[in-house]
Order: structure tokens, then sequence, then C-alpha cells
């Protein structure tokens, strides 16, 4: 496995990849990588001859009140990690080589930007999508594989694809969680032992609405209650949102129909967790994606 902290080194590497047949995949990280991290690294060694996985811990996409000071960071730990996993290249530039100087182009995407995370976060997407076109111009890669634990960041990647021709095929991957159901994040590291036990109301009540709406519930203050009541009896949470949105446009619905995808965020002691499920509606036709669990992942 190649390690390249500059870009010349790194488009110098994708090109010869490319000379020799192969089509690059590209996994964007902030590292300290886990098994949800490591499940993309897999979907992309399955279908791409040159896997790269960038680690970059994007200070754009903090907000100056956020933990990028503290932003858990284990760079010998990812690069053993990307061995084993039969990674190509791991491209860890310093903060200097992707932003020399005050950056003056940032990449906007209107719209699916401004609720859920953005609402508490406002310049957080920004920040992604910027990092993530660069990333992308740096690699020139043919697919670009996130998860769907961050579904609007994949929804907005996703826009952003299409609305600029960018050559690259957003890939969405399924959540990977903790046995007990914990969403998998580098920030669970963040939780003492009592916060952890507490943050696991946040998969349990997803659990259960994902239950009333196979059962045939429609209503999105319906289910957005049910949730909100579940999260608000844990008192180590603090809720930031419940949403019930369109899957692709993230837009706030009544009814659930189609592309549903039910979200929720909150702060569970220093760590802003998120987690969700996306469901297929049609009529009375229901198909809940909740994820899966890493030990299956294994198997
Ligand atoms: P991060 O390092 O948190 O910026 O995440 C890098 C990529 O890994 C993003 O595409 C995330 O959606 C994805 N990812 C992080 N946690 C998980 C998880 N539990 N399951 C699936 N993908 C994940």
């Amino acid at each position: 496995m190649i390690t390249a902290t500059t870009i010349a080194e790194t488009r110098a590497c994708c090109d010869g990849a490319r000379g020799r047949g192969l089509t690059v995949g590209l996994v964007p990280t902030m590292g300290c990588l886990h098994a949800g991290h490591r499940s993309l690294v897999r979907a992309a060694r399955e279908t791409d001859g040159f896997v790269v996985v960038s680690v970059f811990v994007n200070p754009t996409q903090f907000g100056p009140t956020e933990d990028l000071a503290g932003y858990p960071r284990d760079l010998d730990g990812d690069t053993r990690a990307c061995e084993e996993d039969g990674v190509d290249l791991l491209f860890a530039p310093p903060v200097e080589e992707m932003y020399p100087e005050p950056g003056r182009t940032t990449v906007h995407v209107g719209g699916l930007t401004e609720g859920l995370c953005g609402r508490s976060r406002p310049t957080h997407f920004d920040g992604v999508t910027t990092v993530v076109t660069k990333l992308l111009s740096i690699v020139g890669p043919c697919r670009a594989y996130f998860g769907r634990k961050d579904a609007q960041q994949l929804a907005v990647v996703h826009r952003m694809a299409v609305d600029l021709d960018l050559p690259v095929e957003v890939v969405g991957c399924p959540l990977v969680r903790e046995r007990d159901g914990l969403a998998m994040s580098s920030r669970n590291v963040y939780l003492s032992t009592e916060e952890r036990r507490a943050a696991l109301v946040l998969s349990r009540a997803l659990q259960s609405a994902a239950g009333v709406i196979t059962g045939g519930e429609r209503d999105a203050a319906t289910v957005r209650s049910v949730l909100v009541a579940a999260i608000e009896r844990e008192p180590l949470v603090q809720l930031d949102y419940v949403e019930v949105v369109d899957g692709a446009t993230m837009a706030r619905l009544e009814r659930l129909e189609g592309d549903v995808l039910v979200a929720v965020a909150a702060q569970v002691g220093r760590a802003r967790l998120l987690d969700n499920v996306s469901f297929t509606i049609d009529g009375p036709s229901v198909t809940a994606d909740l994820g899966v669990t890493h030990d299956s992942l294994e198997q």
C-alpha cells in the first residue's frame, strides 16, 4: 500500500492505475476507521481495481464551537486497517496541503442542506461538498463510496454530482451498527459507559418507529411524536431533531409514501450522534432498511 500526503503523488498514482486499465474507487473518511468505514472499503474492493481511502479531518466542515481539536485521530491504526483491507493508496494530507491559503471557493448545494443537520450546523455541508469536490478532483475516481449512516450527506453529494455533471458514480452503502444496535461512529469513543447505554435509545426508538410504519402508520406527525416521546424519556440524550423526509430531496413529508427517511440527531455527552432508517413505501407495501450489524458483515 502506498501512503501519500501530497496531492501531486496521489494524482500520479491514480493516473498510473488508470494507465494500467484499472478503475479507481474512492472512500473519503475523517479516519479513526471502524467497521462502518471498512464496509465501504470492502464495497470498493469488490468493484474497483484501485482503491483509494482518504483520511482527512476537514476543518471547514466543523463549526467554531464544534469538536475539531478533539476529533479522534489514529493514523497508525488507520494505516493497519487499510493494509489489512487491501487498500492500494491511503491519502492522508496535512491541512496545509488541502488548504494552503484561506479558501475563497466553496461548493454550495441549495435546498437539501437547509434542514436536518444543516439547521444546527449551517456551514457544515459547504465544508463537506467543497472538500469532496477537491478529493474527487485529486483522485478522479469512477466511483465514490458513502455510508447511509450520514443519509443527508449522501443525498447532498449525490445531488452535487448530478448538478455539476461530475464523472463519478456516488455509491450509497448500508449503515453499519454495533451488535446492540448503536450506529457505528468515530465519535462513539467520546461516550462514557453510562452515555453509551443511554445512546441506545436512538436505535431502539427508530426500530419501534419502523414497527409502527410497517404496521400501516402513514402520518408523519404521528411517527415523529412516537420517536420524540421515546427519546425524551432518556435524560442523558439531548435531542436535536427527529425528521420524516423524502429520501432524495430531504423535504419534510406529511404522509409517508415513496422513498422515506426517518432521521434523528442528538447530543449525548460530548458526542453528536446520528441515526436513521429508510423506507420504500408503495401503498400498503413497506421495505425498511435498518442497516446491518458489523458481525453479520464478517461472515
Ligand atoms: P466519517 O469518517 O465519519 O466522515 O465517515 C466517512 C464515511 O464513512 C462516510 O461516508 C460515512 O457515512 C461512512 N460511515 C461512517 N460511519 C458509518 C456507519 N456506521 N455505517 C456506514 N457508513 C459509515
